[in-house]
């Protein structure tokens, strides 16, 4: 079992990841968008248990639904709890190079320009986490 370690930008943080993602993906969705700054975000999702805060004090902060958690000092977003798919939410950018394998777009609804790749670009959330698998047109 690989485990890794991702601090935030002022070194405060340290998160330790034991195993392999649930999934990675990219969430198009406003919240994202707004919490973020950008037009979309990739995200590898752990499962809770895997994900253990073991330096540093993370701030929680909820703009809809999704509790999001913070370097306290620097403001660098380290982990989300990631409700409905069981998980906790990691930034793609702040995993290892290499390790961000996305199978799919959600939330494509909601998306400011299409993204034109060969993975699966669903409107909302595929089935196998609750969704309908309706996909756009890209
Ligand atoms: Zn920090
Ligand atoms: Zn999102």
């Amino acid at each position: 079992m690989t485990a890794i370690e991702i601090s935030c930008l002022c070194g405060a943080v340290k998160v330790r990841i034991n195993g392999e993602p649930l999934v990675q993906f990219y969430c198009h969705c406003d919240d994202c968008q707004a919490v973020h700054g950008g037009a979309y975000i990739g995200v590898a999702i752990y499962p809770s248990q895997a994900v253990a805060v073991t330096q540093g004090e993370l701030v929680s902060w909820t703009l809809k639904s999704l509790p999001r958690q913070r370097c306290a000092i620097c403001g660098t977003p380290m982990i989300a709890r990631v409700l409905g798919l069981g998980g906790c939410g990691v930034l793609a950018h702040r995993l290892p190079k290499g390790m961000f394998k996305p199978e799919f777009h959600i939330q494509c609804q909601h998306a400011l320009l299409p993204i034109k790749d060969d993975l699966p670009h669903f409107a909302a959330f595929p089935a196998r986490f609750g969704g309908v698998d309706d996909t756009v047109e890209w």
